[in-house]
């Protein structure tokens, strides 16, 4: 067969040092990583990871300027260490799981903090808070070729350049074997593959102006401008 429609290819996202990009598959992310964080969401941090999805066409490849979306009137930054895949893996051991890694990028999981919160009380699944076109903004990743793995780096997010987020990575709860070891017990982890690691204490909502800039120490930085929303919406 011949496909009877031309569908938009995986797209890229940029690489340090390199004219190729690493073209994203599936995005996966963790929810609250930090203890500080799942704390201030009102929860108790002690219980086993879990994960959400977020689609390729999400990506925002290097950051710029993304609409504010629909449907929300508490729209989040979630600054976060991104793990890229390179090698598949299922039920690898932690002591293995590095082995998968491509590099790592400093990325944002933008969440539409009302629908989120309006599904999780009510059981319902969260897709539609954390689901959407420009939710997930990525800077270029660092191989590991290039700069080794990261496990202590300090992770701040300013908007408008007022520090809201000020953490390290050496904080989360699962780290990043951990989170590795435990998704490929669920699903074949594949080259291409993205994990957003979870965010330290401080989210917050933004408006259609304000300017935020992630940096993690050894990382590329992350900068992304909201703009007005979408006319097509309204
Ligand atoms: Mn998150």
């Amino acid at each position: 067969m011949t496909p009877c429609l031309t569908l938009p290819d995986r797209p890229l996202a940029p690489i340090d040092g390199s004219t190729q990009g690493f073209p994203v598959g599936r995005i996966f992310c963790i929810g609250r990583n930090y203890a500080a964080h799942a704390e201030e969401m009102g929860m108790d941090s002690r219980e086993q990871p879990f994960f959400f999805t977020k689609w390729p066409t999400a990506l925002v490849p290097g950051g710029g300027t993304i609409a504010y979306p629909p449907q929300t009137k508490n729209f989040h930054f979630e600054g976060e260490l991104v793990i890229a895949l390179g090698k598949p893996g299922a039920a690898v051991d932690a002591a293995h799981a590095l082995d998968l890694v491509f590099g790592y990028a400093a990325g944002l999981d933008m969440t539409r903090r009302d629908l989120q919160f309006e599904a999780r009380d009510k059981g319902r699944p969260w897709d539609y808070g954390k689901n959407f076109a420009y939710a997930a903004p990525l800077a270029p990743i660092r191989p590991v070729a290039a700069g080794g793995h990261v496990e202590h780096a300090a992770l701040r997010l300013t908007v408008n350049g007022a520090l809201r987020q000020n953490g390290n990575v050496a904080d989360m709860i699962w780290n990043c074997a951990e989170i590795i070891a435990y998704l490929s017990r669920f699903e074949r982890l594949l080259p291409g593959d993205l994990i957003y690691t979870g965010t330290p204490a401080g989210v917050g909502p933004v408006l259609p102006g304000d300017t935020l800039n992630l940096t993690i120490d050894g990382l590329s930085p992350l900068e992304v401008t909201i703009a007005p929303p979408d006319p097509a919406f309204a």
